[in-house]
């Protein structure tokens, strides 16, 4: 165990992210230093941002560098312990990224509770993406008891839980996913009302059929195509959350919408979100989360792909949806 293995940016996209834009490398394993850890990971996180992060266009968090390793989320193990507080054998949620093991300062860990939930779903329902269902569901989109609300990426990380959150409050709720499995998954097994798929080539006919009484919410993860198709059926004084882009990600020009005028015929509100904005707030939704799981209220899938150097090809299949469930990588 004298090696760290690692995933780092080679170069930057144009366009759509191959193979070639990372490299693999060893080093000589860390060693922590007063106040850190070192960590073995476990689970490294796939997500859609990580597309943003290996551009340099302005965003709200600078980009990877070039020959830097890979950004991301992990939930790990502690096998050497310099800090206070924490010993070998906890578990943690870091930040190390697309690496076997790191180093991390304890201020920048968290220990979770393996006992609780798998120490997967720390990444997942119990981790940053459920905190964006509920913080963008309940204060942005605020919904009321039968209103419709449409959510895209409906199966993922995302969407699989902001569908069941709407669900509980009493919503009628539309998912828009990818593929007969996905949306049969997403009303079979998430009990969403209806699901409509976005491949299929009729969005708009499909998704006023099942939205019949218009559309309140929009939790809109997809962006491109859809979200102009969702913006044509929108109700007065409805709310879009914008959550995601993904249509637009790894395209090489950006979508050009076309629907801005039902913004201002419908009085819509629209707000973006970034889930760091309730950096403040995250022991909230992961307490009202974990209990949905405990009380079989809240379904969950993952896509696991084993090994870190899976990781570049998993996270371009992410970006085209051939995830079903939230992307990991299993790396011990
Ligand atoms: P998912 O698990 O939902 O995986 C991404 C899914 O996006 C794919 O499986 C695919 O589903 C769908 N997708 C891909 N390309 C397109 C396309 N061109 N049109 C429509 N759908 C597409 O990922 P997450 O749940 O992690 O993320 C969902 C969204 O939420 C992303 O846009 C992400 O950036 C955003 N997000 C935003 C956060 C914030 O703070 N603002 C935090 C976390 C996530 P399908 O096959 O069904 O089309």
């Amino acid at each position: 165990m004298s090696v760290n293995r690692q995933v780092l940016l080679a170069s930057r996209p144009q366009g759509a992210v191959s193979e070639a834009n990372f490299r693999i490398v060893e080093t000589p394993m860390p060693s922590a230093g007063e106040g850190e850890v070192l960590v073995r990971n476990q689970w490294l996180s796939l997500d859609p941002y990580m597309r943003g992060r290996m551009s340099d266009a302005k965003s709200y968090v600078p980009p990877v560098a070039i020959d830097a390793v890979m950004v991301g989320q992990t939930v790990g193990e502690v096998i050497e312990s310099r800090a206070a507080g924490l010993a070998a054998g906890d578990m943690v949620l870091t930040q190390l990224g697309w690496q076997t093991h790191g180093v991390a300062r304890a201020s920048d860990v968290t220990r979770i509770d393996a006992r609780r939930a798998p120490a997967s779903y720390y990444l997942g329902v119990l981790g940053m993406p459920g905190i964006t269902a509920w913080f963008g569901l309940r204060e942005i989109g605020q919904p009321r008891p039968g209103e419709t609300v449409v959510v895209s990426a409906a199966s993922g990380a995302v969407g699989s839980v902001v569908g069941q959150l709407a669900k509980s409050m009493g919503c009628r709720t539309v998912g828009i996913a990818g593929g007969k499995a996905k949306c049969d998954y997403v009303v079979r097994e998430l009990g969403f009302d209806a699901c409509v798929d976005h491949r299929a080539g009729k969005l708009h006919d499909d998704l006023a059929a099942a939205c019949s009484a218009g559309i309140d919410v929009d939790f809109e993860n997809a962006g491109g195509p859809v979200l102009d198709t969702v913006l044509r059926l929108m109700n007065r004084y409805g709310r879009v959350v914008v959550c995601g882009l993904i249509a637009d990600y790894d395209a090489a020009q950006p979508y050009g919408y076309t629907r801005v005028r039902s913004i201002l015929v419908n009085r819509l509100r629209v707000q973006g979100m970034i889930v760091f904005d309730w950096k403040d707030r995250y022991g909230e939704a992961v307490a009202g989360l974990a209990d949905l799981l405990a009380q079989g209220r809240l379904k969950y899938r993952e896509s696991v792909v084993d090994g870190l150097d899976n990781a570049p090809r998993a996270l371009i299949g992410l970006l085209k949806g051939e995830n079903f469930g939230k992307q990991l990588v299993r790396l011990a």
